[in-house]
C-alpha cells in the first residue's frame, strides 16, 4: 500500500496559525483514534533472522489531515508535550510487539524519542513496565535518541541513559551526520548503534563527498564497537554499495517503505 501523502497547509496560510492550528488539535486530539503506528524493516547484512522494524508515528486529525511527524513533534518538543505522545507510542508498539510474540511471530522494535524525552524522569520506568506487562525482553526493543537541539547531558539524561544500557534495551543515535547529531555526541552519549541520516545515504550515487563520509562513519563505528543502520536507502546501486562496506543493517524505500501491521506479517513473515 501506498503511504498517503499528508496534506500540507496552502501556501497562503502563514506559518503562526498554522502553528496554532496543529497545537490545538494536538491538545484537543484522542489519541486513540487519530494516531496510528507504522513499521518500517530493515534488512539485515549479515543474515540475522531477527527481523528489526522501526515504528513511526502517523497523526490523521480529523480537522487537519494527515498532518507530518516531523511538522508537529518538533512542535510538542518545544511546547512540552513530547512526552504525551512518546507514552502513547510507547504503549502502543510494545503491545504490538508483545501480540506479535504471542503469535509465534518474533522481531525487533526500534521507538522514535526525543532528547526531551530523556529529561522525563518516568520514562525508564514506564518502558520497563510496559516491556514485562507485554511479556517481552529488552533485548527486543531499541531507542532510537534524535537530537533536535544541542545535547543537554543532565543528570536525568545520564540517568535514563544508563538504566536503559544496564537493563538490556538498545541505544540507537539517529540522524547522524545530520543537524546536531555529530563525533561530539558520539562521545558523550554511549550509544550501541550508529543510524546514518537518509541526507547522506539518499545521494551517495552521486555525490562522492557523501560515499567517504558514509564509508568512514561505517569505520568509525565498528572501531567503536558499534553497528550501523543506514536510513534512506532507495536504489539498488546504494544497497549493493552499503552491503559491500559492511553497513550491518538498511533500510528504505528500496526495501520496504513503513507498513501497517498486517502488511508488514503478510510480506515479511507469511511462506
Ligand atoms: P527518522 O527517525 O529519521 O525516520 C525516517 C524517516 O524517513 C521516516 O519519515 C520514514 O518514513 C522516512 N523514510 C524511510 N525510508 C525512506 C527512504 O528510502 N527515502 C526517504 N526519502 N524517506 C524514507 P517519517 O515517518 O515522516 O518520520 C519523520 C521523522 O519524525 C522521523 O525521522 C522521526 O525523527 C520522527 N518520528 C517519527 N515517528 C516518531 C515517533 O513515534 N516519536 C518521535 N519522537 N519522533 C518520531
Ligand atoms: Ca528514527
Ligand atoms: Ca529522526
Ligand atoms: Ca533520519
Amino acid at each position: 500500500m501506498q503511504e498517503l501523502s499528508p496534506i500540507r497547509a496552502p501556501d497562503t496560510i502563514p506559518y503562526e496559525p498554522r502553528r496554532e492550528a496543529i497545537l490545538q488539535a494536538l491538545a484537543e486530539a484522542c489519541f486513540d483514534d487519530e494516531f496510528y503506528l507504522l513499521f518500517q524493516p530493515q534488512l539485515s547484512n549479515r543474515g540475522h533472522r531477527l527481523l528489526t522494524v522501526e515504528v513511526l508515528l502517523r497523526w490523521r486529525s480529523p480537522r487537519l489531515g494527515l498532518v507530518n511527524v516531523s511538522e508537529f513533534i518538533p512542535l510538542a518538543e518545544q511546547t512540552g508535550t513530547v512526552y504525551r505522545i512518546t507514552r502513547w507510542v510507547i504503549c502502543r508498539a510494545l503491545r504490538q510487539l508483545g501480540y506479535w510474540q504471542q503469535q509465534g511471530i518474533y522481531m525487533r522494535m526500534t521507538i522514535n524519542i526525543s532528547m526531551r524525552d530523556l529529561e522525563e524522569s518516568q520514562l525508564y520506568e514506564q518502558v520497563c513496565a510496559e516491556t514485562a506487562a507485554n511479556w517481552l525482553e529488552p533485548e527486543y526493543i531499541g531507542l532510537e535518541i534524535t537530537e533536535t537541539a544541542p545535547l543537554r547531558y543532565s543528570q536525568k539524561v545520564a540517568r535514563n541513559i544508563f538504566d536503559f544500557q544496564r537493563a538490556g534495551y538498545e541505544l540507537v543515535l539517529d540522524d547522524y551526520g545530520a543537524g546536531f547529531a555529530t563525533l561530539n555526541t558520539l562521545r558523550t552519549l554511549q550509544v550501541d548503534t550508529l543510524k546514518i541520516d537518509k541526507s547522506l545515504v539518499q545521494q551517495l550515487e552521486f555525490e562522492k563527498i557523501n560515499q567517504l563520509m558514509v564509508s568512514s562513519s561505517i569505520k568509525l563505528a565498528h572501531r567503536l564497537g558499534l553497528s550501523v543502520v543506514a536510513e534512506g536507502v532507495e536504489s539498488e546501486f546504494v544497497c549493493q554499495w552499503l552491503t559491500k562496506l559492511k553497513c550491518d543493517f538498511l533500510q528504505g524505500f528500496y526495501i520496504s517503505p513503513p507498513l501497517a501491521a498486517d502488511e508488514l506479517v503478510a510480506r515479511f513473515f507469511k511462506p
